[in-house]
Formats: C-alpha cells, sequence, structure tokens
C-alpha cells in the first residue's frame, strides 16, 4: 500500500510536469508520437497487435476498432493472456455479492455499465490504477494539504476507487441500490467537503437541497458516469453556487475533465484523439481515441460511440482539445422520414433546445421517439405554472423544429408519470424505434 501510494504521488508529479510543458498543439502532437513509439514496444505482447508493433507501424496504421471487436478480440488485445470467459465471471461473480476488489493476479477486473447490452470488462494493472488516481488527483479533485471528506455515488464500488483513500481523502461510498432516502441522510450526516455522483442523482439531491430537506454545503461538486445536460448544469450551480466539476471517463480510460471555467477538456497530454466528422459542417465527432499509455488492455484506435461537439476556444488557456458538448449516442439521434420521402436524422442537441426555448418554467424533460411518426414527451415544470399551457408551447417548438427539416405530422405525445430505474442511466432524449428503422 506504501509503494501503491508513492507511485501515485509519482505519477502525479510527472503528469504536472509534463503537462505544463505541452503549450502548443504541435507540441501536444509531437508528444503523442513520442509516447507512442514507446508504447507500441509493449503492443508485441498483444497478439492482436504484435506484427504491426513489430514493423514499428504508425499509429495511423493500426485497424479502428468499436467496442463489439474489442469484446470479440479480448484475449488477442490484452497482454497478459487473460481469458475473457474466466474474467467474465470474475466481475459478475463481485457484483453479484457486491464484494467489490474482484481481481485476477493483481489485475483489477471490471464490469464496463454499458447500456447497449453488450457486456464489457476491463483489465487495470496496479500501475495503471496508480495512473489513474494522479490523473483524478490532478484534474479532478486536486491535492489540498487539509483533509477533506468526498461522498461518492456509483454503481458498484471498486478497488479503482478505493485505492484514493489516504490520509488527504476520506471516502464514503454511497451505493446507488440503496433508498434514496437512506443515502439522503447519511450524506447529510457526513457532510462531506467534495460531492461527486451522476447527474441524474446530482439532480435528486439539488432539489432536496433547494426544498430544505437536507442541508449540505460541498465546497466542490462534480458530475460523472452521465452526460451533464447544458440546463441541469446551470440549475445544479445555481443550487450548489459553485461551478460544476465533470469528469468524462469511461471504461476506455479517463478522457477528459473541466478546466477552472468548468469546460470539458480532453487529456492529450496521454489521450490521443482523431476526430471522425459525422456531419458536413464537421462540428460533429465521434471520437477515436489511442491510450497512449494502458498496456494490460491496450485501447487502441477505439472508436467510441459518444457524438462530440468540439469547442474551438477555452478562455483558461489550455491547448488540450476543449468539449462544447457531449452528445450522447448515436443510438440516440432521432429519425423521421420528411415530405420528400427521405431518412433525416435530428440530432439530440436540436430537441434540446427547442424545449427549453419553449419555456421558461421547465424543470426536468425527458423525449422518446416511439416510432418514425411519434415522440413522448415528459415534462415537470414550476409549481405555480399551467402544465398545459407549457406543454402547448413545447408541443409547437418542436414541430417548428421539425418543420425546419421539412418533417411534418409528427406525433407529439405527453405522458404523466415518469421514473428512472434504480441504477439506470438518465437519458434525456432517446430514440426507442431506431431498431425498427
Ligand atoms: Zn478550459
Amino acid at each position: 500500500m506504501v509503494i501503491f501510494k508513492i507511485r501515485i504521488l509519482y505519477y502525479y508529479l510527472l503528469l504536472r510536469w509534463k503537462r505544463k510543458r505541452l503549450v502548443t498543439a504541435q507540441q501536444i502532437k509531437q508528444h503523442q508520437i513520442r509516447l507512442f513509439r514507446k508504447h507500441q514496444k509493449q503492443l508485441t505482447n498483444a497478439p492482436f497487435y504484435k506484427q504491426l508493433s513489430q514493423q514499428k507501424a504508425a499509429y495511423e496504421d493500426y485497424p479502428i476498432i468499436n467496442k463489439a471487436l474489442f469484446m470479440k478480440e479480448f484475449n488477442q488485445i490484452n497482454t497478459l493472456n487473460i481469458d475473457c470467459d474466466k474474467a467474465i465471471k470474475v466481475a459478475v461473480d463481485a457484483e453479484v455479492s457486491r464484494d467489490f476488489s474482484p481481481q485476477i493476479n493483481n489485475i483489477t477486473v471490471g464490469l464496463s455499465s454499458g447500456t447497449s447490452g453488450n457486456k464489457g470488462v476491463f483489465l487495470v494493472s496496479p500501475k495503471e490504477r496508480a495512473r489513474w488516481v494522479a490523473g483524478i488527483l490532478d484534474r479532478v479533485i486536486g491535492l489540498k494539504l487539509k483533509k477533506r471528506k468526498v461522498a461518492f455515488f456509483l454503481r458498484a464500488n471498486s478497488r479503482l476507487y478505493e485505492s484514493v483513500n489516504s490520509i488527504l481523502l476520506a471516502f464514503t461510498f454511497f451505493d446507488l441500490m440503496n433508498p434514496f432516502e437512506e443515502n439522503l441522510k447519511l450524506l447529510e450526516k457526513e457532510q462531506a467537503d467534495i460531492l461527486v455522483a451522476p447527474p441524474s442523482v446530482l439532480l435528486a439531491i439539488a432539489k432536496e437541497k433547494q426544498n430544505k430537506q437536507i442541508n449540505i454545503l460541498p465546497t466542490k461538486v462534480i458530475s460523472v458516469a452521465e452526460v451533464l445536460e447544458p440546463q441541469d448544469k446551470l440549475y445544479l450551480e445555481q443550487v450548489f453556487k459553485q461551478t460544476i466539476h465533470q469528469v468524462y471517463q469511461c471504461t476506455e480510460g479517463f478522457l477528459a475533465a473541466t478546466c477552472e471555467k468548468g469546460v470539458l477538456h480532453f487529456n492529450e497530454d496521454f489521450i490521443l484523439i482523431e476526430k471522425k466528422y459525422i456531419d458536413k459542417e464537421k462540428r460533429r465527432f465521434h471520437p477515436i481515441i489511442t491510450d497512449l499509455l494502458r498496456t494490460t488492455q491496450p485501447v487502441i484506435r477505439y472508436e467510441l460511440d459518444d457524438i462530440i461537439i468540439e469547442k474551438k476556444q477555452c478562455a483558461c488557456g489550455s491547448p488540450f482539445m476543449a468539449i462544447e458538448q457531449i452528445e450522447g449516442r448515436s443510438d440516440d439521434i432521432l429519425k423521421f422520414i420528411n415530405k420528400e420521402g427521405k431518412l433525416v436524422q435530428v440530432y439530440a442537441d436540436f430537441v434540446r433546445r427547442s424545449i427549453i426555448m419553449g419555456d421558461d418554467a421547465i424543470t426536468f424533460y425527458k423525449v422518446v421517439q416511439k416510432s418514425l411518426t411519434k415522440i413522448e414527451c415528459y415534462l415537470e415544470v414550476d409549481n405555480n405554472n399551467n402544465v398545459s399551457l407549457v406543454r402547448g408551447k413545447v408541443k409547437q417548438a418542436l414541430q417548428k423544429m421539425l418543420n425546419k427539416f421539412n418533417i411534418s405530422a409528427i406525433e407529439i405525445e405527453f405522458t404523466e408519470a415518469y421514473k428512472l430505474k434504480k441504477g439506470e442511466k438518465l437519458k434525456r432524449i432517446s430514440n426507442e424505434c431506431q431498431k425498427s428503422v
């Protein structure tokens, strides 16, 4: 454990020192290419990459992979010859017993909480864990000499998080599978300095705080695991009276964190990002990520399903690529047939804006496309407002937006109730009919 902590400190200092030396885009590029060359030597231990790494191929020559391929080739991609079925079994057993420390020979095994149905498994070595902790300390939590308490809401505990416990940080884990009221009571008792939770949970806590049902005063609030929508960010900032920080991370790595301005930046000092544009304007892209440090289960040119809108410049001055918005996954693009009979894609961003512009009184919404001709909406509005009036405005705004895409005759229906299932990820805008398209 002592060695582990020394390692964290070492990586922490290394990260900070290196980051400060990267000032221009060109320096970042050179740094990434240097790291990739070094990284490539380790890839000879992965049968999937053996040939390319021996040839010292450029990173652009490596195949682009996705989650399905990453899992299918699990045995060939990991460098320790760990069998996929065994890893899944170890991780599932741990999840069922809620014993959160599954390991195979010192390698942490985790399950990804992907919504797409196909189970993902990831492997992390102690070194990689230490690096991850160092990254989180540097980019998210910040190192202070005063002891701080951290309240952490998550679906499954993991050694990954436990390892951050130290003389400077005391973690309390809140299992999202426990009743919310119970968690709330404990949260108030704890009086943590730092609150970490998915946005759906932060929103629920903020509501309780606003209604004076709970008295907490965290000095830092961090949103994780789900996409934080701009209007939710605004609401949380009002209630907690501070910038809300975000972590963009998935099983494929720690990808981005917010700067002091509250804007997400990719960790380009160890993640190489290629952009696969999906629109003509070159505004939206799927990131293709290469983790330049992870060797147990290398992540090389892995295409994510997330849709990113890039922010061209951030006031903080960081040279790392900034993110305007994470738009969710490509499954969540709404699809309709326009008047000319063509299939049209409507990005979540358009739906979101129409709803927000629809009326100020909306405090919560959810939109689900049910069929090619039907959308279902759920709205919550401020107490003093007339619900049917707000619904009318939203309907109008959505129709107006769809008309711009030459789409008409879409049925917009409102539902009375909506409840997030326990442990379910909050998705504001989703498409449940795309499989039939
Ligand atoms: Zn910034």
